[in-house]
């Protein structure tokens, strides 16, 4: 067996020992190196640089969800229902689906809606199972019930808008989601009638509107003041014919801090776009708690869900799933009191 003089023990090894340590060196590094390698194979497929970076947010954001929010903001306005909380869910659950006759004759018993809109919600809810996400019967149900004609704006009830397959100006620059994109959102979000809901961004109110119907416990925020008072009238207006709209309790304000008294949430669904998710409402999401928000730089987002876990030790994990497959789509901007868009938040490295 020859000797190999090791300079470094300063005595002489077997070469037989010098090559297992060296080939112990090569295939554990090549090793270390296929674990990354293996975790980047394993992760969501990347569609583009805008979404790396709004992946990468995510990190950020968690780890800014260990530090507190000190400017909290302040509310003028806010619409909190009674405690006795109408049950949308039951109501939803007790509605018969299988047949158009079965549900035309039920909802002309039970509700005001007229019978050419039932008409139009039925023909397109039927076409949303078949083209999109919806397929949960609680959330066909939620659709069913929800009078997207109240919630879009008179001139384009009179173009014949209402059940259209595309997103319509509600006015102040907001929008009524298109209704794929309420369908994915809302299915996302796989609301249980004993959850939590925050919304971010009531706009028409339509989204809160089909929230009712799959739990008692809806929250919605919305910044501009004229639409918050426009909708928050709509809701009352509408209530004596939709009693389930009652429990929306509704605020105005910045939703970027969630809303404090009420957290923590089991879900929360963001409808305005932001290219990081805002800590305060990752800290306000329960463990195991699912938020789904438009992720993504002004021009392009994607709508990703993300899963807060918390371990044994009580780190916290997020898992995420882009629930469009790549597809990008364009939401209002997340913006802060003054209009300015809400930008991912500068991390301070330690020195
Ligand atoms: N969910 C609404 C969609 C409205 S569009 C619907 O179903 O109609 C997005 C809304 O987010 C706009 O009304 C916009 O004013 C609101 N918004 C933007 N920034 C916000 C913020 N910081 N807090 C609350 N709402 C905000």
């Amino acid at each position: 067996m020859p000797r190999i003089f090791v300079n470094f023990f300063k005595k002489s090894i077997p070469a037989s020992h010098v090559f297992a340590v060296f080939s112990g060196i090569v295939i554990g590094t090549l090793f270390g190196l296929s674990i990354p390698l293996m975790v980047l194979a394993h992760s969501e497929r990347v569609a583009s640089y805008e979404e790396v970076a709004a992946v990468s947010m995510v990190e950020d954001a968690l780890r800014l969800a260990g530090r507190s929010s000190s400017e909290e903001e302040g509310f003028s306005y806010i619409t909190l229902p009674g405690i006795q909380k109408y049950d949308g869910p039951r109501l939803a659950q007790s509605m018969p689906i299988e047949t158009k006759e079965a549900w035309f004759s039920w909802m002309s018993r039970n509700r005001g809606d007229a019978p050419v809109y039932l008409e139009q919600r039925w023909e397109w809810a039927q076409n949303l199972v078949m083209t999109s996400e919806l397929k949960r019967p609680e959330d066909v149900r939620a659709f069913l019930l929800t009078p997207r004609e109240h919630f879009v704006r008179a001139e384009n009830v009179k173009k014949g808008l209402e059940y259209a397959d595309t997103w319509l100006a509600i006015g102040y620059g907001a929008t009524i989601t298109d209704p794929d994109i309420v369908s994915m959102m809302t299915t996302t979000l796989n609301v249980k009638p004993w959850d939590k809901v925050l919304e971010i961004g009531t706009g028409s109110g339509y989204q809160s509107a089909i929230l009712s119907y799959l739990t008692k416990d809806v929250y919605s925020i919305e910044i501009i003041r004229p639409l918050y008072l426009e909708t928050d009238a709509l809701y009352r207006d509408l209530e004596r014919n939709f009693p389930s709209f009652s429990v929306i309790n509704r605020k105005l304000g910045d939703g970027y801090y969630g809303w404090e008294e009420f957290a923590p949430f089991d879900k929360i669904i963001v409808t305005c776009a932001i290219d990081h998710i805002p800590p305060p409402l990752l800290r306000q999401l329960n463990p195991g708690g699912i938020m789904v928000l438009p992720l993504g730089p002004p021009n392009r987002q994607y709508i990703m869900e993300i899963v807060k876990h918390e371990e044994e030790d009580g780190s916290i994990t997020l898992s995420r799933r882009d629930v469009y497959n790549g597809q990008s789509v364009k939401f209002i901007p997340f913006r802060d009191e003054v209009g300015a868009s809400y930008s991912a938040p500068v991390i301070e490295t330690p020195k």
